[in-house]
């Protein structure tokens, strides 16, 4: 028999149990010591709520993943659907329905030329494809020096060693380096590093000159270029300009290297069109989605490829050209079902038209933040809205990493109802697409007290 126990008991009993079992991701566990556990009941458009009924405004899409809201009707509707007639079963041999569809329709919806889906099942494995993929292209058309990957510097694709390997964010990297491959790192197109008065535009284009020489130098032996198409998320929301994703696209084509497009976060409307390659007008060789493919619901990835890279694997079996790569839950029905409720969503609610005017809604207020004291920057890429925190506003010197003053922001923002989780000193809003005006402005408010709490010492 359970007791009866009202909504605050039984959030702290859950949490006990949790906190002598579970291993949390990307947490130093001992912070709980402090910092309590949320027990989450239920989630309702962009909110979640707890056991004491207490609400917490979504202000990062539950890292990135979710589009239109938690426990949304019509993408609930679609999974519980989809489990009654086929949860899953082996992909290799078989296919059903919602995969296929999903295929034909990520086809139509992406950049022009990107003909093939493979299926994985999270992004970090999508990286792992994507990489294998362009390797063994080479091989298979008979330029087995080609091995190598070049990276942007800050840039983040994963955490499995090989999504690690390409990445760039210290903190995730740094230790695990004996274990990883050496890939060639390029300087990232950042523009919070530009000039004064130099444009986004021509900070990044110059940013891509080195770039150029790289490729110049080493393109008999790199396999492919990896990059996060306009915004560097894990490494602090940082931004560039579509300029050098066309330079590069250039680039790599006329030195015979692969270009993969890593959407994986900044795919599916986040950065004001459906996918980030658009805003440059370029086709990847291999573009990598996951995160909100399935609006928030379910682990699923996919890597789009070119009809070229398709052929070069097509061969008689003994040739031994295929590429044999498998996971457990590829192509998993439910999840494909959800991905295709996600993507009705787009077309019923026309969302990246309607991005527009709540992004403008978002960023103009957010800008109302460039007033404190600490902060260095507000910046914009469609519905992500960064704030970056600098101990001095002139020098834009940073605070020590290890005075941990986002995670004030994080303290305060949680008692006053609303889940933001700085990078660092970098406080972001990357909400669910349905959150509305009123949520903004309660966001806004909340992280603005935050940032003085955090930096009046
Ligand atoms: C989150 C992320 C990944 C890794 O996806 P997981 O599903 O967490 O493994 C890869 N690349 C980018 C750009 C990401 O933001």
């Amino acid at each position: 028999m359970h007791a009866i126990t009202d909504g605050a008991t039984r959030a702290a009993e859950l949490a006990e149990r949790d906190l002598r079992v579970v291993w949390h991701p990307c947490t130093q566990m001992k912070d709980h010591e402090s910092l309590p556990l949320i027990a989450l009941k239920s989630g309702s458009g962009p909110w979640l709520e707890d056991y004491a009924g207490k609400r917490y405004l979504d202000a990062v899409s539950s890292w990135w993943v979710n589009l239109f809201g938690h426990a949304n009707p019509r993408i609930s509707g679609a999974v519980a659907e989809q489990a009654q007639r086929l949860e899953h079963a082996i992909f290799a041999g078989f296919t059903h329905e919602p995969a296929v569809r999903l295929g034909e329709r990520l086809r139509a919806l992406a950049p022009p030329g990107l003909t093939r889906c493979f299926f994985a099942d999270n992004g970090s494995a999508a990286v792992e494809v994507a990489l294998k993929m362009s390797f063994h292209y080479w091989r298979n058309v008979g330029r087995p020096g080609k091995t190598r990957f070049i990276t942007l510097a800050n840039s983040y694709h994963g955490e499995t060693l090989g999504a690690l390997a390409v990445g760039d964010v210290d903190l995730y990297k740094s230790l695990y380096k004996p274990l990883l491959m050496d890939v060639i790192t390029a300087p990232s197109p950042d523009c919070y590093h530009r000039e004064p008065g130099e444009s986004w535009q021509d900070h990044s284009a110059r940013r891509f000159e080195a770039m150029e020489r790289l490729l110049e130098r080493h393109a008999g032996e790199v396999a492919a270029v990896i990059v996060e198409p306009l915004v560097q998320c894990a490494g602090g929301m940082r931004m560039y300009h579509p300029r050098y994703l066309s330079l590069l696209r250039d680039a790599c084509t006329r030195h015979g290297v692969h270009l993969i497009a890593d959407e994986i976060a900044v795919g599916f409307g986040r950065t004001g069109t459906m996918f980030a390659c658009e805003q440059a007008g370029i086709t990847p060789d291999l573009m990598c989605l996951s995160k909100g493919l399935t609006g928030g619901y379910l682990p699923l990835s996919a890597v789009l490829a070119t009809e070229d890279i398709y052929a070069a694997f097509y061969d008689d079996y003994v040739k031994l050209n295929a590429f044999l790569h498998s996971h457990s839950y590829t192509g998993n029905p439910i999840a494909c079902a959800a991905a295709n409720a996600t993507l009705d969503v787009f077309a019923e609610d026309r969302a990246i038209e309607r991005n527009r005017a709540t992004a403008a809604y978002l960023g103009r207020r957010a800008r109302e933040l460039e007033a404190l004291a600490h902060v260095a920057e507000v910046r914009q890429t469609g519905m992500i809205v960064a704030v970056e925190l600098v101990r001095d506003r002139a020098t834009r010197e940073p605070y020590p990493w290890s005075e941990r003053r986002g995670r004030r922001i994080h303290r305060h923002a949680l008692a006053n109802g609303v889940l933001l989780r700085p990078i660092g000193d970098v406080v972001y809003f990357m909400p669910p697409y349905v959150v509305g005006e009123p949520e903004i402005d309660l966001m806004i408010r909340v992280a603005a007290e935050g940032i003085e709490l955090a930096t009046c010492d």
